[in-house]
């Protein structure tokens, strides 16, 4: 068996120039992001065409490249690279960049090459508005449980009439377009799951309630709600035949194989910042050098925390670099976002108590108690922790022999 992968001059010089760019333009900024609940369009777009420029998947929000374009754009690897980069300056600010962010793997993946052009052309000028796609999978009812969806999808001569709701959206208020997932009917199970692209502005499609979270306020999460919303045929994505199976089931799950590892990756980005935060408050902190036996343990905690984070950073490496050989990676992907998740986590909590009383004064401490409250949901969303190993444990009894 080889176990080989490699990162090229080429990724290693976008992540230099990204993390120079975060370093001084992003991360001062972070908490007033934070403050204001989203980022400034003048920003955004001067972010997106200095992207473009850079070449970086990533930071235009592509996720997930075609075949041909990986050499340009550092493809699924380089996406994640810049990923965890910028989540170190800000993790809010990945989530807002313009593009078709988590709605692009299904349109790239499922779409027909018709709906491919119309449903990312509108991505190309980047001198006029600023624009969104979006994810529309999970439900009040429906979240890790995603064959349980109930919207429902009922054909309609040359339409489909879609109702329901969908919840914890991603750009949702102000996206163009949103693919959601629907059922003709919830005792198919997945076999009923239909995918449509739902273009802002259909009569019957309006956004709800725009969360208030605890973290990653510069992003914008809302609900959205289906009432007898008319949807053209030719929006229903990759067209009649592509359900004639479970497709519309696998068209969310191929999402995530490329997703999750760069979910993993943002959270690697906040879990280092943390870690290093911590870092730097012992190195500079000489009460606490003097007192050597706990300046040992202290040390050695860090010694964990680094060796977690880096851990899980190369799994999540290797994830991409899967999606980029044309492997299949679902157990990888499933383990990156698992591992990357936990051992960030435990960095911002870490790092909180290494710096003692002092850490939880957030008059001080902003950052910390910000990456504290930012890093909770990467165990959450792009399915949660419990879920990603049941995925796991799910492939290790019916394929040991891929160790
Ligand atoms: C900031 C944010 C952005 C999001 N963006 C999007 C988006 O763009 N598009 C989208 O579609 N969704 C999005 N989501 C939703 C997210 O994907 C869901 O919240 C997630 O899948 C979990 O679903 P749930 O919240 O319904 O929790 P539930 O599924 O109700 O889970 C609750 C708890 O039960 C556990 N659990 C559930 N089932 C099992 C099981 N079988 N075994 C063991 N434990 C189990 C879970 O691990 C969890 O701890 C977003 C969420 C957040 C917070």
């Amino acid at each position: 068996m080889t176990i080989e992968f490699s990162v090229s001059k080429r990724q290693l010089e976008m992540r230099e120039a990204i993390r120079g760019l975060t370093k001084n333009v992003i991360r001062p900024q972070s908490l007033a992001w934070d403050r204001a609940h989203g980022v400034p369009e003048d920003f955004l777009r001067n972010f997106a065409q200095l992207a473009t420029s850079m070449g970086s998947s990533a930071m235009r929000s592509g996720l997930g490249e075609e075949k041909g374009q990986q050499e340009k754009t550092g493809g699924n690897v380089g996406t994640i690279m810049a990923s965890e980069e910028i989540a170190w300056g800000d993790a809010g600010l990945l989530l807002c960049l313009p593009g078709p962010g988590l709605g692009g793997p299904p349109v790239r993946g499922s779409g027909t090459d018709e709906q491919k052009e119309r449903f990312f052309g509108i991505f190309k000028d980047m001198s006029g508005p600023l624009r969104w796609g979006a994810y529309g999978l999970t439900e009040p009812g429906a979240g890790s449980d995603v064959a349980g969806i109930r919207t429902s999808c009922r054909k309609d001569g040359d339409y489909w009439a879609l109702s329901g709701r969908k919840c914890y959206i991603t750009n949702g208020a102000r996206a163009s377009w949103t693919v959601i997932f629907a059922t003709i009917d919830p005792a198919l199970g997945r076999a009923g799951h239909r995918a449509f692209v739902v273009e802002k502005g259909t009569p019957g499609f309006s956004v709800g309630r725009i969360e208030e979270k605890m973290g990653l306020r510069a992003s914008e999460t809302a609900e959205l709600v289906l009432e007898d919303c008319r949807v053209p045929a030719a929006n229903l994505l990759g067209g009649e035949e592509k359900y004639q199976t479970k497709e519309g089931f696998m068209t969310a799950m191929k999402t995530f194989d490329n997703t999750r590892p760069i979910v993993a990756a943002m959270a690697l980005g906040i879990g280092r910042a943390a870690f290093e935060y911590a870092t730097d408050f012992v190195r500079s902190n000489y009460a606490l050098q003097r007192h050597t036996p706990r300046y040992a343990a202290i040390a050695e905690r860090l010694a964990r925390i680094g060796r977690n984070l880096h851990a899980a950073r190369m799994m999540t490496w290797r994830a991409a670099f899967m999606a980029d050989q044309g492997m299949p990676n679902a157990k990888e992907a499933s383990m990156s976002k698992a591992m990357g998740g936990q051992a960030a986590i435990r960095a911002c909590i870490e790092a909180i108590e290494v710096c003692g009383a002092e850490g939880t004064i957030a008059k001080d401490h902003q950052l910390l108690e910000k990456w504290f409250r930012d890093i909770k949901v990467y165990d959450i969303f792009e399915g949660t922790g419990q879920i990603q190993r049941i995925v796991i444990s799910k492939r290790i009894m019916t394929d040991l022999r891929a160790f």
